[in-house]
């Protein structure tokens, strides 16, 4: 499986770390939200005052561990990190806000996931840098008010519709990451192979770059993955004869749809004649969590216009016809 689990956050590979840009200008993509953090990351510095809390959402693989890292590096503090579905108890949470320093950067991944118990502490947290800690239980319980150092939360989702409103409303910047272009992705694929020392031809790169569903990671991953088989079954470099060899052969078609995602587009086709289908007749037709479905199968194929969503469900796409070698039903006459 090439593909990022929806729900991987706390396994980032050891290449991913190895990969990572370190500051704000060696990130590729992402003009917008980079040029905007650039003016924040500056006036807090300046201000010498923490950042206002920045939420990042978008499908997983984009860049927001990333970009967090790149802020914290950026502002001179230190970056902790953890993730909602870590955060079991108040105290989890407490034990990390009161050890972070002044204007320190806190990444929480999966933040949607989060506990509520642990999400009532988190508010007055971000608002007045305040604790507010119930000691004890019963009538001998009572509340202690703990001071915290200002800080920046940076939260990150895959699915900014399940968090709550009042936790939303918390975060001052709101940015959402985009699907990458083949140029920039080329270019991340360019720097990659550089940084692995392998050769890759300009075909190549682009080979890869075009089929890997607009996301870093996935770029990561296949050009590992072609690396493999051009040292072993080629001279070591990258053409894009031997990238078009090896995403063949690891199930990668043009479009850099997979298996799953083939999969997906052949029960629409074959199953339900193009559409629509519910949500929940797709989760249990392909034995694939929601999740699974929502976070990581459909945003590309959305942005690529093989799907649409409608209020009764998914349909195909022509393109998603064409991309099958199939023809579309006649339309039905009612
Ligand atoms: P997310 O947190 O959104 O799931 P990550 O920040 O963990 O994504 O990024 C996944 C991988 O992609 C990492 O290896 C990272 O180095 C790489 N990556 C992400 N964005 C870029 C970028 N703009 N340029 C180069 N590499 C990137």
């Amino acid at each position: 499986n090439l593909r990022p689990a929806p729900m991987d956050g706390e396994q980032k590979p050891e290449f991913d770390r190895a990969m990572r840009p370190q500051m704000l200008d060696d990130f590729i993509g992402q003009a917008e939200a980079r040029a905007n953090l650039k003016v924040f990351i500056e006036s807090a510095r300046r201000r010498g005052e923490p950042m206002d809390h920045a939420l990042f959402h978008g499908p997983p693989g984009l860049g927001k561990t990333t970009l967090s890292q790149i802020m914290a590096r950026e502002l001179g503090v230190n970056f902790k990190m953890t993730s909602g579905p870590v955060l079991a108890k108040a105290g989890d949470l407490a034990a990390i806000l009161t050890n972070l320093e002044a204007r320190d950067v806190l990444f929480i991944d999966e933040i949607h996931r989060m506990n509520p118990v642990v999400e009532e502490i988190l508010y007055p947290a971000l608002e007045d840098f305040e604790l507010d800690l119930v000691i004890g239980e019963g009538p001998a319980a009572r509340t202690v008010r703990i001071e915290l150092q200002p800080f920046t939360l940076v939260g990150a989702t895959t699915r900014l519709g399940l968090l709550t409103t009042p936790l939303r409303d918390r975060f001052g910047i709101p940015i959402r990451l985009e699907f990458y272009s083949t140029d920039e992705l080329h270019e991340i694929v360019t720097r990659g192979a550089r940084k692995m020392g392998v050769e890759a031809t300009d075909g190549g790169a682009r080979e890869i770059a075009r089929r890997a569903r607009g996301t870093p990671r996935i770029a990561g991953r296949l050009l590992r993955r072609v690396v493999d088989f051009a040292v072993v079954e080629s001279d070591g470099r990258i053409t894009q004869e031997v990238a078009d060899g090896a995403l063949s052969r690891l199930g990668v078609d043009h479009l850099g749809l997979d298996g799953a995602d083939r999969r997906y587009l052949r029960m629409i086709a074959e199953n339900y004649q193009g559409g629509p289908v519910g949500i929940e007749t797709m989760c249990a037709a392909l034995s694939e969590s929601r999740d699974a479905l929502e976070d990581v199968i459909e945003p590309y194929l959305l942005q690529q216009g093989l799907i649409q969503r409608t209020p009764r469900g998914r349909m195909l796409a022509q393109k998603a016809w064409i991309h099958l070698g199939m023809a579309a039903p006649e339309v039905k006459v009612e």
